[in-house]
């Protein structure tokens, strides 16, 4: 018999139906009158079928010691209507299987609440958890529906590489790909004797200095101004060494890029690719989010709610400093015009004074890469940056520089040599056109549907600093 998911039986089963399914043991609890009542979750959904096991089913007697949380089970039977309160239906036992023990005694997840912290340890396990569970398959929509959004439009699905030669854009430490036997480094030059040594990388596998990438964005502009609107969705890196509940070493970036989208039209993109989103979610993961609602953030529902519903505010940098030094708050760091914002900036003004997506454009030109549009004001470029409650920056984005003697001027101003842009700066001298793309992080999305205060547990294995377990 093919197996039936717990999540149809819950939804749609009916009484009399034979079925079989297959699972791991989450309680058993075994009643005076010799029945055994086993809550089993397959992982299809947040919910436990409840099972009842009783004496006549062949080899319970002697198998029902096994069924300890933790443990895999398959069992057959019949579907009744339950009369007990919480389910709807449950499942009358006629075969019980044990596949796989677990010792009780040793198995780390017990019947209770575990901390975060602790989670991370076995994240091995916490998948089997309803928290972990939830956010796997919220994580699971949210990647489905990206691919819907973009595929509705017409989007060109990308793959930019991982490994990269060009130190793209300076938007953060980058991991060095070599190999290079680090124990046996060429010999130290003698320009330098004692001095840090100078690595000929012409010997290394790529003949030059390599890294893990930082974005796909310069090479989705590549596809962009030949086949239209494209997106990358893919592995991203950054060494940055910043502890934070924000950052991850290695995270999932959705960088979609776009020919003759002006500023304005990103920005639009952006807002109604955030509301369907969460849209999706709220309609698919219904059971997941009220579970997070209930038990990790009671905001969740109604934030996701004023999302789907409220227009985000535009609001120039500028604008933003005045607010942020008209506000009276006392912040950690300070606010001038000039600097880049800090989160809790950020959360000031999403949180606090507009209680809704806010997304900020035309930042100072010296706090952003070169590739980014020069103002006519001579000190802002077409920056955007779409703020949400309570995490902040969800998204990075830009009008791009089109302009070839701009970009050339802008790349010097920021010390990079326009030689090793060669390429890029070929996309402006042969048929160059205005474009605008943006980076999403696909973490940065699940902490604001989730609710959950950490990013290391929204992404299954999480790489930080000090920690690449499993
Ligand atoms: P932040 O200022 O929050 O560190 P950033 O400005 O360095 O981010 P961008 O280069 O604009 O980030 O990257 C685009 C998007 O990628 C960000 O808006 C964010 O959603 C996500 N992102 C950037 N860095 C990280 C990271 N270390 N971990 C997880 N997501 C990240
Ligand atoms: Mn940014």
């Amino acid at each position: 018999m093919a197996l039936t998911r717990i999540v149809e039986i819950l939804k749609s089963g009916q009484p009399g139906q034979l079925l079989e399914v297959a699972g791991w043991v989450r309680t058993r609890r075994d009643s005076k009158q010799g029945f055994s009542f086993i809550e089993l979750n397959d992982g299809s959904c947040m919910a436990n079928l409840q099972i009842v096991v009783g004496v006549e089913v062949p080899g319970a007697a002697e198998n029902i010691k096994h069924v300890t949380t933790g443990a895999s089970v398959r069992i057959a039977g019949e579907l009744k209507e339950s009369p007990g309160k919480g389910q709807r239906v449950e499942l009358a036992a006629q075969s019980l299987a044990i596949v796989g023990t677990a010792d009780a005694e040793a198995y780390p997840l017990q019947k209770k609440r575990h901390s975060f912290e602790f989670l991370r340890e076995i994240a091995h396990l916490r998948p089997r958890t309803n928290t972990f569970g939830a956010i796997a398959r919220v994580r699971n929509e949210v990647c489905a529906s990206i691919h819907r959004f973009f595929q509705s439009r017409g989007f060109i699905y990308v793959q930019t590489p991982i490994i990269t030669t060009s130190d793209c854009e300076g938007a953060g430490a980058m991991f060095q790909v070599t190999t290079l036997d680090l124990a046996k480094l060429p010999t130290p030059s003698a320009a330098a004797p004692g001095g840090p040594r100078e690595i000929d990388y012409a010997n290394d596998f790529f003949g030059k200095r390599a890294s893990l990438t930082v974005s796909g964005q310069l090479e989705a502009e590549i596809f962009a101004t030949s086949l239209g609107c494209c997106y990358t969705f893919g592995p991203t890196f950054r060494a940055e060494n910043s502890n934070t509940t924000r950052h991850l070493a290695e995270f999932w970036m959705i960088e979609p890029e776009m020919p003759f989208y002006e500023l304005d039209d990103n920005m639009q993109l952006a807002e109604d690719f955030i509301r369907t989103l969460v849209r999706d979610v709220l309609e698919h993961c219904s059971e997941d989010v009220a579970f997070f609602n209930e038990r990790i953030e009671p905001t969740v529902l109604s934030n996701l709610q004023n999302i789907t519903q409220s227009e985000f505010v535009r609001l120039p940098y500028t604008e933003a400093i005045d607010i942020l030094t008209k506000s009276g708050q006392t912040f950690e760091f300070p606010v001038a015009w000039g600097r880049d914002l800090q989160s809790e900036h950020e959360r000031y003004l999403t949180e606090q004074h507009f209680k809704r997506p806010v997304i900020l454009f035309d930042y100072p030109r010296t706090i952003k890469p070169f590739y980014m549009r020069c103002n006519d004001d001579g000190k802002t470029v077409r920056a955007m940056d779409v703020l949400v409650p309570r995490v902040g920056e969800i998204i990075g984005g830009s009008q791009r520089e089109e302009r070839l003697d701009m970009l050339v001027e802008r790349l010097k101003e920021c010390h990079l040599d326009p030689k090793d842009y060669w390429w890029y700066l070929d996309l402006r001298r042969y048929g160059t056109v205005p474009h605008s793309g943006f980076g999403l992080g696909l973490e940065r999305v699940m902490l604001l549907i989730t609710g959950m205060a950490n990013i290391r547990d929204v992404i299954p294995f999480p790489r930080t600093p000090k920690n690449a377990e499993f």
